[in-house]
């Protein structure tokens, strides 16, 4: 036992943060993200730029070989986003159990 640092789990730089909720032209929430670092709109093609805001999409690969849903940022020009302040916007009709993971 000399040298655990291959067993160090290093995490990678975030490549996007998340600003907040936002809302949705159609009245969905979903979550806002900023980009760290250049993205790709899973939509249209068009790049998200660093500093830009965009949203995320769950969808499922074609072949679904190991997990199945994959999450595609989709640009603000394809969606969108009307970022909610964080303060109390409950509405108490509580969310529709659809959730986001975000996988870094
Ligand atoms: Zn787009």
């Amino acid at each position: 036992m000399s040298d655990t640092s291959r067993f160090h789990r290093v995490r990678p730089p975030a490549k996007s943060r998340i600003v907040g909720p936002a809302r949705l032209p159609d009245g969905a929430t979903t979550t806002a993200y900023q980009a760290v670092q250049p993205h790709v709109c899973g939509q249209c093609g068009a790049a998200i730029t660093p500093d830009a805001l965009f949203s995320r999409r769950t969808m499922r690969r074609p072949r679904a070989s190991a997990i199945g849903l994959t999450q595609l940022p989709v640009c603000i020009a394809c969606r969108p986003l009307q970022v909610e302040g964080d303060v109390g916007g409950m509405d108490g009709t509580g969310s529709s159990g659809e959730e986001e993971h975000h996988d870094g």
